[in-house]
């Protein structure tokens, strides 16, 4: 069956963006997807249990009806497409946008890129679409791999005030760190891709695993503690600077590693190189894409480098789970 032959593994992601047209050219095209990824085995009617083709009705491709009880099952309903009046390839382009690598896009960018025609239509898809990358997960990360830990001072470039610290905010991360021969998937920034040999000008070996970012009030031992607690597997390797506020790990069950690196960018390069690589694309995005972030927004957007950083291994689980209609898949990047 054609039908069949339209699914889309986690693999087959487009690469593209005339890949993704061919993939999703219609409203019909865009409801399949929704229909595979709600029913992998194949229809099942959750009112009578009834297994088996139900029927389409062509004019409206978002809805289902039961062969058996005539019922209509909405395709969209818990997704963020329900109840709207954008055509579902917008929607399914939207998604795409901002789960690609190409690193989010503003409103008016995204009204422009898909030709809306008011501002606050693509401004509500947006938030939308920003709402189901909150972090819904506080699991500990760390559980087979060593973990980096630093702090960074991000954003506040306040116009006219010169670029002082006072108006930055501090910022923990946590990263895990993997022998590249243990990679999570293919490279998505490699076209065909394979794995690199060189990532992020870093060359001995290793890959970023899972990501946190959090804003902390100040770098006291406290404050620190309390994130690699929530943060942190128990007994997992945890590697610092020499920042006295990270002194306690080992009492608390952790395999603390710490090296003075005091500024040293050799050191620094050796000791917590993934944290690092994070640190200066996260600045990047900031700035470049958002031109700067108000302190309190910017938890938002440090939860939207997250979940794009986590899922980059499987951006069509990350595709699928802004649209809401991510499944069992979800767990992979937890
Ligand atoms: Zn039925």
């Amino acid at each position: 069956m054609a039908f069949w032959g339209m699914i889309l593994c986690m693999s087959d992601y487009p690469r593209t963006l005339l890949e993704f047209q061919k993939l999703f050219p219609d409203e019909a095209a865009c409801a399949i997807h929704l229909e595979r990824i709600r029913w992998p085995e194949g229809f099942k009617c959750p009112y009578c249990g009834q297994v088996g083709d139900p029927y389409r009705i062509q004019a409206r491709p978002r809805v289902l009806e039961c062969r058996q009880c005539l019922r209509q099952i909405s395709l969209t309903a818990g997704t963020v497409m329900h109840q709207t009046r954008q055509p579902l390839p917008i929607w399914f382009w939207a998604a795409y946008l901002v789960t690609t690598q190409t690193p989010g896009m503003s409103a008016l960018q995204f009204q422009r890129q898909l030709g809306i025609r008011r501002y606050e239509t693509a401004f509500q898809m947006i938030h939308k679409l920003r709402t189901a990358m909150v972090r819904p997960e506080r699991d500990r990360i760390g559980a087979k791999w060593p973990v980096e830990v630093d702090e960074t001072y991000v954003g506040g470039a306040t116009q006219g005030e010169g670029r002082g610290r006072h108006h930055k905010t501090l910022v923990i991360g946590i990263v895990e760190v993997l022998p590249r021969k243990k990679a999570l998937g293919p490279d998505p920034n490699l076209p065909s891709g394979q794995r690199p040999q060189h990532r992020g000008g870093h060359s001995s070996g290793f890959i970023a695993g899972r990501l946190r970012l959090q804003i902390i009030p100040n770098r006291k031992q406290e404050t620190l503690e309390s994130v690699v607690l929530a943060d942190v597997q128990m007994g997992a390797e945890v590697r610092t600077d020499g920042w006295t506020g990270y002194d306690n790990l080992n009492k608390l069950g952790y395999r603390h590693t710490a090296v003075p690196v005091r500024g040293d960018q050799a050191k620094t390069d050796q000791h917590l190189p993934m944290i690092h690589i994070v640190f200066g694309n996260l600045d990047a995005w900031l700035l470049g894409t958002h031109h700067g972030v108000s302190p309190k927004h910017l938890q938002g957007y440090l939860n939207e480098f997250v979940f794009r950083f986590n899922r980059r291994f499987w951006p069509m689980v990350a595709f699928d789970s802004v649209l809401k209609i991510a499944t069992r898949v979800e767990s992979l990047t937890k």
